[in-house]
């Protein structure tokens, strides 16, 4: 008799490999935020907004874990940025800043049941047009960026609407200027044209400007994500986001040797160098060429030499037992960063590409 053959089995899918960089949340950090801008809100709820993949730290991550800290209001800026939110919270929480552009937004809202931020009279029209129904809108106070004009206010397209959230949105709630007092009273006239349910006006630092500028609901972004918009949230607001990447080959060099594109580090002495897998095409930009620092238990490693696409350099003298494979943080703290880099904290965030793998 013959041996029977062995099964033939399907080829098992090939494993990806882990990626050598990794966002790391703190969850509980993100939370506390969110418990922090909410209580300083005082008697208005704090939202969330989540728009460009909540600020690039990953709305997958976010949104379940400010859902559970208690947040019931979402902003996000274009359309196909709902599946991400509504994979988490109820549709009629999530609001659509840029609006409907034209029919087809309009459809994917009213299937949805998310809700347009109607940001003109023809946006409002349109909205009508295609059946309507509960929507929030923007008003323009002063930042000529979208919304209503004031002079729109009156026109009787508005008072067919069934208007959920008025919304308007500060210029320089970051600065201690006159504009801030300006949109305000601008804010409180537009409260006597619109009916609407609830009204809304601060960012993350438009909270810290006080009860006055609070309404209803206010919408911090950088500031649930560690972001400090005003230096009242200093103590208040914590760190969220470390970035970290692993050293892919450790190599010595001799005085002399020159590190990088251009060579723009030369080594001063015998010296110990860590590549590790991450570039500006990952958002660390060439800024951090001879300025930024990876961290080994809160050891600086500094960077040597030009940030390249997908390598970094560098100096391992302080740590020489780093080895391949070890995991490095990236000196990221977002206000010093910012003044380091002149980038803006903002800047700093939404510049991490999907090459990090996100995790809490
Ligand atoms: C981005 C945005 C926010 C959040 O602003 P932060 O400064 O990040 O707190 C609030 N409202 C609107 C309309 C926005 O576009």
């Amino acid at each position: 008799m013959l041996p029977s053959s062995p099964p033939v089995l399907p080829p098992s899918p090939p494993i990806l490999p882990p990626s050598p960089l990794r966002l790391r949340l703190d969850a509980a950090a993100l939370a506390a935020n969110w418990l922090a801008l909410d209580r300083l809100s005082g008697a208005a709820r704090a939202g969330a907004a989540v728009k460009a993949d909540a600020y690039g730290l990953g709305a997958a991550q976010v949104v379940p874990v400010l859902a559970g800290a208690g947040c019931r209001d979402w902003f996000v800026a274009h359309w196909r940025e709902v599946p991400d939110v509504i994979a988490h919270v109820a549709p009629e929480q999530v609001a659509v800043l840029h609006g409907p552009l034209d029919h087809a937004d309009v459809a994917f809202a009213r299937a949805t049941g998310v809700r347009p931020v109607l940001n003109s009279l023809a946006q409002a029209a349109r909205w009508l047009d295609g059946g309507g129904g509960a929507c929030h809108i923007m008003v323009d106070t002063g930042i000529n960026r979208l919304g209503l004009a004031m002079a729109d206010l009156s026109d009787p397209v508005l008072a067919r609407l069934d208007v959920d959230l008025c919304i308007s949105h500060l210029a320089s709630a970051d600065e201690d200027v006159a504009q801030n007092a300006e949109q305000l009273a601008r804010f409180e006239s537009a409260k006597g044209m619109v009916r609407a349910r609830r009204y809304s006006l601060a960012n993350s630092a438009g909270i810290a400007l006080g009860s006055a500028y609070h309404a209803d609901l206010t919408r911090p972004g950088i500031a649930l994500y560690g972001g400090i918009a005003r230096k009242e949230l200093a103590g208040v607001v914590r760190r969220v986001a470390t970035p970290e990447a692993a050293v892919i080959q450790v190599r010595d060099v001799a005085a002399g040797d020159r590190v990088g594109y251009n060579a723009t580090f030369v080594a001063p002495r015998a010296m110990r160098l860590g590549v590790v897998a991450l570039g500006y095409a990952d958002g660390y930009l060439r800024c951090w060429s001879n300025r930024g620092a990876l961290c080994r238990d809160g050891v600086r490693l500094p960077v040597t030499g030009r940030v390249s696409m997908d390598l970094t350099v560098i100096d391992l003298s302080a740590a020489p037992d780093v080895r391949e494979g070890d995991w490095l943080a990236v000196d990221y703290d977002l206000p010093q960063a910012a003044a380091q880099s002149g980038l803006s904290q903002y800047e700093l965030l939404t510049l991490l590409h999907r090459r990090f793998a996100r995790f809490t």
